[in-house]
């Protein structure tokens, strides 16, 4: 089944089935395909960001990584680019950008699990592998700005057309905030970027080139906040018109036109949903068996930095060990029938032929 296929689901239609369902595509989920694919069963994998990789991706993308076993040094992203490499064998369906935000059990024992995009699955069974929670982007601090977000207050920029001729401000003072800047000066009819301090987190590279727009004057860098958003009534929606920046080194205030906003202000994360789904918690965390490591609700299984269990350390190691032990519970909560066995990758000819490797001599 094609992604789009399984986007376009919604709460009129019947639910997609699927033989599992995984809640979050950090490492450790990415890691559950694999292993639930060794045993021969197929997932699809939700994640509320746009792309793979949970913490690795989002929070340290370029850090070197010590303690993954036979890999001395590997950087974060490369360990997902790694992950996402050996799970390919087993065709998971991605479905990304969208937050899980129903888990219902059915009379017949098959989970429910629905999205804010609407997509439905209707799952054997459910591996939750959410780390922290989902995250959210940190939002601006404004009275009356919930009612512009999302037209001309936004917090990730899905298409750049659409803040070319706009008054534009931008604020934050790491890598996607300069590197916006940067692409959109020139293209916007103004460019304000506001941060709260003249230090950058961003690449010097980028921060030099964005200084170097500043003494061109063709932007305008602001050290402060943003104090206030006013905006008027455009189509009968209310729309970002200016906002007043207040300095951060004095009380010096300054009003600005602008018609579009964006703020980079890094991402929370926030366990939301997954606190109301009837699982039992401890201290935000799952509550699971470490033989299965499923929680209270048969069928829904917790990995990674989302479970607890007495002596649980948040490694991605724990995850990976946790996501091979929970494919062999579930493979018998599906298929109680089956006989279970272990098989080596080396030597096993169905896993071969699993992975599609040469030598795939058997059925
Ligand atoms: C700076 C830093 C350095 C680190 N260094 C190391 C290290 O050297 N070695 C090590 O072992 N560990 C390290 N860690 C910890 C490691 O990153 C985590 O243990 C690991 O990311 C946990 O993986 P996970 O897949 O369980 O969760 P995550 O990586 O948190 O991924 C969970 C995913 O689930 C998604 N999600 C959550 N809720 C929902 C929902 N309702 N709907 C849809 N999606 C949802 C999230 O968006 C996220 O993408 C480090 C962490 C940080 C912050």
């Amino acid at each position: 089944m094609s992604e789009s296929a399984a986007s376009r689901a919604d709460s009129t239609t019947s639910p997609l089935p699927a033989e599992v369902v995984i809640v979050g595509a950090g490492p450790v989920g990415l890691f559950q395909i694999f292993e639930l694919g060794l045993l021969g069963i197929s997932a699809h994998i939700i994640d509320s960001l746009p792309q793979v990789g949970g913490q690795c991706t989002e929070l340290y993308p370029e850090k070197p990584i010590y303690d993954i076993p036979a890999l001395p040094v590997c950087g974060a992203q490369e360990l997902i680019d790694r992950l996402m490499e050996q799970s390919k064998p087993f065709n998971a369906t991605f479905h990304l950008g969208q937050e899980v935000t129903e888990l219902a059990i059915q009379d017949d024992g098959k989970i429910l699990v629905g999205t804010s995009a609407g997509t439905r699955l209707l799952a054997g069974a459910v591996v939750i592998a959410a780390g922290v929670g989902s995250f959210q982007p940190r939002r601006l601090g404004v009275p009356g700005i919930e009612a512009l977000e999302g037209r001309s207050v936004h917090y990730r920029i899905k298409s750049a057309a659409d803040f070319h001729d706009r008054d534009l401000v931008i604020c934050g003072g790491g890598d996607s905030a300069l590197d916006w800047t940067v692409a959109l000066c020139g293209k916007a009819r103004s460019l304000t970027l506001v941060h709260r301090r003249a230090e950058f987190r961003a690449a010097p590279a980028t921060v030099a080139r964005m200084r170097e727009l500043v003494a061109a004057g063709k932007m305008t860098l602001f050290e402060g906040n943003v104090a206030e958003a006013h905006s008027e009534t455009e189509g009968g929606e209310p729309r970002l018109a200016r906002v007043v920046l207040q300095s951060a080194n004095s009380t010096a205030r300054r009003e600005v036109r602008a018609d579009r906003l964006v703020a980079f202000f890094g991402l929370h994360p926030k366990l939301g949903p997954i606190a109301e789904w009837g699982l039992e918690l401890e201290k935000k965390a799952l509550k699971v068996d470490t033989e299965k490591f499923q929680t209270n609700v048969p069928g829904i299984f917790a990995i990674g930095d989302i479970n607890t269990y007495p002596g649980k350390k948040k490694l991605i190691l724990s995850g990976f060990h946790e996501a091979a032990l929970a494919a062999f519970a579930i493979q018998h909560h599906l298929y109680p029938e089956k006989r279970q066995f272990l098989q080596y990758t080396t030597t096993s000819p169905i896993m071969h032929k699993r992975l599609g490797v040469a030598g795939a001599e058997a059925s």
